[in-house]
């Protein structure tokens, strides 16, 4: 199939736009269009993100939205850009980077931001093509929605788009475009950017920016004397530890945990080479990039505080005293332990806390590391088994079953208080039966490189309701094949 609408330059997709971060002017971003790809074809399509913009569900069946959302035809009301921001790499300081491969389309009058990734040169490429390849932009797809049906906040996705166009890795891939969704797309690295140059100007312009649209409570609190912007960084800090809590509690690795990565809003953003954990191991490292394992699953809540010391120190001017700023980071430390353990408590279907919580949750902890226990099987099975199901399906993922029935004696006891059919319906909507593994991506990825999207669609219709039984497609929930574990998911995409 050719591109049908080569003449037809401007699609109006029904929607309104508004000025929203492009109101801050051009000291913060390039404004450009995105470069078009030949042929482009529908990898993956998203209805329930088309309904949250309020766009017209045939848009992700015509000829004109796959050219508009591969970038090969305009949209009307938009005037797209490429922002800048800075940031820590690898605990290095990186310098400028940017959206060096996304293009912010606009943001809707519903306040959603539209951008391209992988939608061609930006002056903030670097060494990079612009590029994103089929791969990585379906892994970003699936998880991004996946994470959203677990509740985890996160950008979200509409679409992906492919063409045969060649792309250089490695090896030679071919092109994607992702259509991603969020309130804001502005990272911790768009303040290290401004308080680096000394552009004091623009990181207030930036704060203010945020506080007004996303956290206007800021602007009256009563703490740290009033100073809006050091509420604004103890806001962030709490959401982002939050985040981290659900991160954890799932078994999700992130792997490239840069400044650059990490969301204003404390969503999940940029997917790279992330994983849902197969076997429980605290120490695993997703990103074959990461030697040192910094990014390994059990440094990530540090990592995120690592770098909302980042965020601190970038926000210091405005904040004035670095006594304050220290102290608005300060509920990191108890908010990340809070959140972690309300989020295991449900994992154990405990509706009450108890002294004894902490303890029954290290202990499982402990048990699944032990024995590098498959995570996501061990948390539905135990579900099972509240719900009624013998325990020997959950005891039988240990080798050192009388550890366990210890365990599961103790955990009796702590539940004992709640009604069954209760902890049974919590555990069942808190624990997935299906989460976006290594092996699931990859079959699906290469179906996709044969031009066969059915696994794509397939995998995101179990991963939008992943607490539902699907009755089927139980090989979804199963241990992952010996040939997991030799996927390298490296940096490159
Ligand atoms: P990431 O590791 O994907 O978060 O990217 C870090 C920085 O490199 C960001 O500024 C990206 O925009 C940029 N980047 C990554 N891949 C490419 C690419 N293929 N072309 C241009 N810029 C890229
Ligand atoms: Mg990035």
């Amino acid at each position: 199939m050719s591109l049908l609408v080569d003449e037809a330059d401007v699609v109006d997709l029904g929607l309104r736009w508004t000025p929203g971060f492009s109101a801050l002017g051009p000291e913060f971003f390039t404004e450009l269009h995105p470069s078009p790809l030949p042929d482009p074809y529908w990898v993956g399509r998203s209805a329930a993100v088309a309904r949250e913009l309020g766009l017209a569900d045939s848009w992700l069946h015509s000829a004109e939205g796959l050219a508009a959302f591969t970038g090969n035809a305009a949209i009307a009301g938009t005037r797209p850009l490429a922002s800048v921001y800075s940031g820590h790499q690898f605990g290095v300081w990186a310098g400028q980077l940017g959206d060096g491969r996304a293009i912010l389309l606009g943001e809707t009058a519903g306040g959603l931001e539209v951008q391209l990734k992988g939608s061609g040169l930006t002056p903030y490429s670097r060494m990079g093509d612009g590029r994103a390849v089929l791969r990585s932009s379906i892994r970003e797809f699936l998880c991004s929605e996946a994470m959203h049906a677990l509740g985890i906040p996160t950008t979200r996705a509409l679409c992906v788009t492919g063409s045969d166009a060649r792309v250089r890795r490695e090896e030679l891939e071919t092109a994607a475009v992702v259509t991603r969704v969020a309130p804001t797309f502005i990272r911790f690295g768009h303040f290290e950017h401004f308080a680096a140059n000394q552009r004091d100007d623009e990181l207030r312009a930036l704060a203010d920016y945020v506080i007004d649209r996303y956290y206007p409570a800021c602007r009256t609190t009563e703490r740290f004397n009033g100073n809006a912007y050091a509420a604004l960084l103890e806001t962030v800090s709490e959401r982002t530890a939050a985040l981290l809590a659900q991160w954890q509690s799932v078994g999700f690795c992130h792997g490239v945990m840069n400044t650059d990565n990490m969301s204003i809003l404390g969503l999940t953003i940029d997917f790279g080479p992330f994983q849902f954990l197969d076997g429980f191991d605290p120490r695993h490292i997703c990103n074959h990039s990461d030697t040192a394992g910094r990014y390994a699953y059990n440094q990530q809540p540090n990592v995120a505080y690592w770098n909302l010391f980042c965020l601190a120190q970038a926000l210091l001017p405005l904040i004035g005293d670095q006594e304050i700023a220290v102290a608005a980071l300060e509920s990191y430390k108890t908010v990340f332990p809070a959140e972690f353990e309300a989020r295991m408590r449900a994992k154990l279907g405990l509706v009450d806390t108890a002294e004894s919580d902490r303890a029954l949750i290290e202990g499982v902890l402990k048990l699944l590391a032990q024995e590098k226990v498959d995570y996501t099987i061990f948390w539905r099975r135990l579900s099972g088994h509240v719900a009624g199901d013998n325990p020997d399906s959950v005891r039988d993922l240990f080798v050192d079953r009388a550890a366990f029935d210890n365990w599961l004696q103790s955990f009796s006891e702590r539940r004992a208080r709640t009604p069954e059919a209760q902890s049974a319906d919590l555990m069942l909507k808190t624990n997935p039966k299906f989460v976006l593994r290594n092996h699931l991506g990859q079959r699906a990825i290469e179906a996709a490189q044969q031009k066969d999207f059915t696994g794509v669609s397939t995998l995101l219709a179990l991963l939008e309701t992943p607490f539902a039984e699907h009755p089927g497609h139980d090989d979804f929930a199963g241990f992952p094949p010996d040939w997991a574990s030799t996927i390298e998911i490296s940096c490159s995409s």
